[in-house]
């Protein structure tokens, strides 16, 4: 019943937080460490929903939710993706759903929150509903 939800974030203490987190919600967490690996899975397995750093060790945050968005697979097209980041300046988060993210939230992650808008992304997801 569980959704599969990727996060793209090289930092291992977030990925074992989230990793709870996701995990504690009855989901199931793909993990990748780079933009290039992150999109790579997101192409070859069913991803439900998309939790994105910004700052990875190759491409950026922006440039994976463009070409997300951008992908000839509709699921993944279409899929929800919110973004996780300490860029918590000005027009970041702007920028974010310029490239086509859904959500911003900033780090540190607080774990009631990131749950409760993974919860509703999710269920929206479940709905068949379009974002
Ligand atoms: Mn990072």
């Amino acid at each position: 019943m569980g959704h599969n939800v990727l996060y793209i974030e090289d930092n291992s203490d977030n990925m074992m937080l989230v990793r709870r987190v996701i995990q504690s919600g009855g989901h199931n967490l793909v993990e990748a460490r780079t933009g290039l690996e992150g999109l790579a899975v997101a192409e070859s397995q069913d991803i439900d929903l998309i939790l994105l750093d910004i700052n990875l060790p190759d491409i950026d945050g922006y440039e994976v939710a463009r070409r997300l968005r951008s992908s000839k697979k509709e699921s993944l097209a279409n899929a929800p993706i919110m973004v996780l980041t300490a860029n918590a300046m000005r027009g970041d988060a702007e920028r974010a759903l310029d490239a086509g993210c859904d959500i911003y939230m900033s780090k540190p992650i607080n774990i009631f929150e990131l749950l409760e808008k993974v919860s509703a992304l999710l269920s929206r997801v479940a709905q068949g509903n379009d974002l």
